[in-house]
């Protein structure tokens, strides 16, 4: 059996190894490091795909979560409301530029910010509301975007897990994850669904003058050349990583598809065994990219599971072990942990079983065959 990885980028590179080999010659040919057409041609490519006005790509997906928030001018003191269970980058850049991170818990069965949560969180000084399209699932936008709304706050999508997933709304109007707020960020770190060779970042809208304002953020705050209108930052995708980002975002269905079908298999083979609850799908199968598959193990075993399988050569991951409210540099008195028990649960019970576009059926048997056996003996 081939070795199993928690992602295979080798497997995955050896069937584009042409196409990506040609456009970074044609990066070296041309010496257009920076900017250039590689680079201008992908923003287009992943615009017409997301079907958005605006991607302005940048270095990575924690500053474009910072340029989407300098962009919207958000200041010292605003609240901005996010998910307690997901990556730190959210609330890093929210404390980093001297707004007021709250966060909130999720639901049980998506692992998304929980609509209701975020009601009673909201108070005068909220401004914004960051879903995170958790493990590629759709988080709940039919209730963000009217809680949005209601108080008049805005979206700003973390899709830094979620590129390529199509959320319905419930009158039926598709939309991909990403064109749905006002403003979105995602990450092409290279284990990412669309994931670079390197570190890549974008930051998309529909809004033609948060574009142009955001335009000017990723490059020194300049709309004409040496003229600093604004205070910005250095953020830019370098052009050899959108030479590999063009060589696969073609290929971003099939791969979200392999994904899927990799789940589905997971999915029968834990049908019905106890301790095991396989993750919950909300909507159709375009909802969910499948990022990560995350099971929960209700029998207080998992990181036993851990250990067992890393000792039998399977790779696996616990994403998150601690809720963000629990972390030393986001701690804060106005956290109750009565309004954190589903965070507080999943820490303990979620384990991320290999997931990638070259896993093939006897190493999903392997692995299934092997939680299932520990899980109950
Ligand atoms: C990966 C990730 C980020 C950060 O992206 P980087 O490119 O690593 O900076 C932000 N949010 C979420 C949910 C992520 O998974």
């Amino acid at each position: 059996m081939k070795k199993i990885q928690m992602v295979d980028l080798k497997g995955q590179y050896e069937a584009i190894k042409e196409t990506v080999n040609e456009y970074i010659a044609e990066v070296i040919d041309t010496t257009a490091f920076i900017n250039g057409p590689q680079v201008q041609k992908f923003q287009s490519e992943l615009e017409s795909y997301l079907d958005v006005k605006h991607v302005i790509p940048c270095a990575n997906g924690t500053d474009a979560l910072q340029i989407a928030m300098m962009g919207l001018g958000l200041e010292q003191g605003d609240e901005v409301i996010t998910a307690d269970f997901t990556f730190a980058a959210t609330v890093e850049v929210i404390a980093l530029l001297k707004l007021t991170p709250v966060l909130v818990d999720v639901e049980p069965d998506t692992f998304n910010i929980d609509p209701e949560a975020i009601k009673k969180a909201i108070t005068p000084k909220t401004k914004a509301i960051v879903p995170v399209h958790l493990f590629g699932q759709c988080a709940n936008m039919d209730a963000i975007m009217e809680i949005a709304k209601e108080h008049n706050l805005y979206v700003i999508e973390d899709n830094a897990q979620g590129i390529g997933a199509t959320y319905t709304f419930a009158d039926g109007t598709k939309k991909k994850t990403g064109a749905i707020g006002h403003v979105a960020a995602t990450s092409f770190f290279p284990s990412k669904n669309l994931g670079a060779y390197g570190d890549g970042g974008a930051i998309f809208t529909n809004d033609n003058d948060l574009a142009h304002t955001i335009r000017g953020i990723v490059n020194h705050g300049m709309y004409e050349r040496y003229h600093h209108d604004v205070v910005g930052v250095n953020s830019r995708l370098d052009a050899m990583q959108a030479a590999v980002l063009r060589a696969k975002l073609p290929k971003l269905d099939a791969y979200n598809d392999a994904r899927k079908a990799a789940a589905q298999k997971y999915n029968e083979a834990f049908s019905g065994v106890k301790n095991i609850l396989t993750p919950y799908q909300y909507g159709d199968e375009t909802s969910h990219v499948y990022h990560q598959y995350t099971l929960q193990i209700t029998n207080g075993k998992r990181d036993a599971l851990v250990k067992y399988l890393n000792e039998q050569g399977i790779p696996c991951g616990v994403y998150y072990p601690i809720p963000l409210h629990s972390q030393k540099a986001y701690k804060d008195d106005r956290y109750n942990e009565a309004d954190f028990p589903v965070t507080n649960q999943l820490v303990k019970d979620v384990i991320a079983l290999p997931m990638h576009t070259e896993l093939n059926d006897e190493q999903i048997q392997f692995i299934t065959d092997t939680v299932k056996k520990f899980v109950n003996s």
